[in-house]
């Protein structure tokens, strides 16, 4: 079945079409290891399995790249500010490589708790210095550098044409653009490939140009090529990373070979809060162990990123977390009672279960409708064995471990009282009160009460 994606580079959705039938070659521009990956990263990080899962469902192996930006990354996105790494170990009295061994550990945790594959290829700044400068002497080389008193730049204007991913117009810009730090570049949007270190700088690397370090978009131009080639399958990133990043990726390669180094441009929509930025100074910032801490699995965080496409921005609520914490024990509760029962099913239901399914994750990923395929599987009323192995394949997309056991905690609903709920349910929506009102003695009967709320009901033990 073909699949399709929104391409930031064509601003369409294409049918994708692999260099390499056997192998997709995928980049993704991983964490800057300076201070804890928050819930709003990890929502980038979960689309980037999305993206490998949907890929190797559909029977492509995968070449997948990641970095680790362990400097050079400033503290603004451009060329101004003092390097986030360095930044950070001043703050807390510790070594940069002390720093990012520590968050690349944290960050590697949460992705396992999320259940996120480790792609085939991890590779971090500081391991690629030479591979970095001889990017940049190949710049330097065809003419699209040129070095200053304090820097390497980019120059902006030597292509035919700078901004294609975000629509940026150069000669738009150059008249409003502000003033520039260094007054040695040529053109406002020129940008530092390589950085001369001030004296007491304490990351630098002897190079061409004196001890000095590498600014923040080699690196992946210079990984990418060295592990995915001049040009590879798919890029993906924050959409953030578009206007200044990627951007900036794309001149460097076109400067060194002459090519755009990604096909397809995959860009994930932010995670926000209150409707906001998530950020530290606003104290608005979650991590991961923030969800364990309060009891939720944080799987039904990954559960609660599908409820939109991952091109809109969803807004974070502890609301939504319990909603998506019982929807999750739904999932496992309706995975075991499948597993238990013995119901027939024709191979022709599971196949229009399986097709409506699969067409739903080729189709831009589109997870809502996924998962409405799923609950529709859970909500048979037939409880099969067939059923549940279905479910376990469409985890190996979800990766919501729908086979856990759930914890059984003592003020679970049992299914059977559950169940009654949902036929009430259904019967409210065809407006058959009398039937609803049966059910809801039945259910007093077992000792619970129900109460119709916004989402559909409440239960509780009376
Ligand atoms: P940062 O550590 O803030 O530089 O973020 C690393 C990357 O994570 C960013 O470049 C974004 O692509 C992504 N990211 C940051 N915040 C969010 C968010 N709230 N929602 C989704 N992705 C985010
Ligand atoms: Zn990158």
């Amino acid at each position: 079945m073909d699949i399709y994606f929104y391409n930031t580079l064509t601003k369409t959705k294409e049918k994708f079409i692999p260099i390499n039938q056997e192998e997709v070659t995928m980049y993704s521009c991983g964490p800057t290891v300076y201070k804890d990956a928050t819930i709003g990263n990890m929502r980038t990080n979960i689309m980037n399995d999305l993206i490998r899962r949907v890929l190797k469902y559909n029977g492509y192996k995968l070449k997948h790249a990641m970095n680790i930006t362990d400097v050079g990354h400033l503290v603004s996105d451009g060329d101004e500010g003092e390097d986030k790494m360095v930044k950070s170990s001043k703050e807390m009295h510790k070594t940069p490589t002390e720093i990012a061994e520590y968050y690349t550990k944290l960050f590697f945790q949460d992705l396992e708790k999320l259940n996120i594959e480790t792609p085939e290829i991890v590779c971090k700044a500081t391991a690629h210095i030479q591979e970095m400068i001889n990017y940049v002497q190949k710049l330097v080389d065809n003419g699209y550098a040129y070095v200053t008193s304090t820097a390497v730049y980019f120059d902006v204007s030597k292509l035919d044409e700078y901004g294609i991913l975000s629509g940026i117009k150069l000669d738009e810009q150059k008249a409003g653009a502000r003033v520039d730090v260094d007054e040695e570049k040529r053109n406002p949007y020129d940008f530092a490939l390589w950085i001369k270190a001030p004296e007491n700088h304490i990351m630098k690397w002897e190079s061409p140009w004196g001890l000095s370090y590498p600014g923040w978009h080699i690196e992946c131009s210079a990984m990418g090529q060295k592990y995915l080639g001049e040009v590879f399958d798919i890029h993906t990133g924050g959409i953030d990373l578009i206007p200044t990043h990627h951007e900036n990726e794309i001149a460097q390669s076109k400067g060194a070979c002459g090519k755009i180094p990604a096909r397809y441009w995959i860009h994930g929509e932010f995670m926000l809060i209150n409707g906001g930025k998530m950020s530290k100074s606003l104290n608005n910032a979650y991590l991961v162990k923030d969800l364990e801490e309060k009891g939720y699995d944080p799987l039904t965080y990954r559960l609660f990123t599908y409820s939109s496409s991952y091109r809109t921005k969803i807004n974070f609520t502890w609301e939504a977390m319990e909603a998506n914490q019982k929807a999750l024990e739904k999932l496992r509760q309706g995975y075991k009672s499948n597993l238990e029962g013995n119901d027939n099913i024709e191979d022709e239901e599971i196949s229009k279960y399986e097709d409506k399914f699969h067409k739903a994750i080729n189709d831009d990923f589109n997870m809502p409708l996924a998962m409405s395929v799923v609950w529709d599987v859970i909500k048979n009323q037939k409880k099969s064995k067939k059923l549940a192995e279905l479910l376990l394949k469409f985890d190996t997309v979800l990766a919501l471990k729908i086979d856990k056991p759930f914890a059984q905690k003592e003020s679970d609903i049992p299914n059977e009282v559950i169940e009654l709920a949902e036929k009430r349910k259904a019967a409210r929506k065809e407006k058959n009160w009398q039937e609803s009102d049966r059910l809801r003695d039945e259910i007093a009967n077992k000792g619970y009460v129900i109460k119709d709320s916004k989402e559909g009901y409440e239960l509780a033990k009376k």
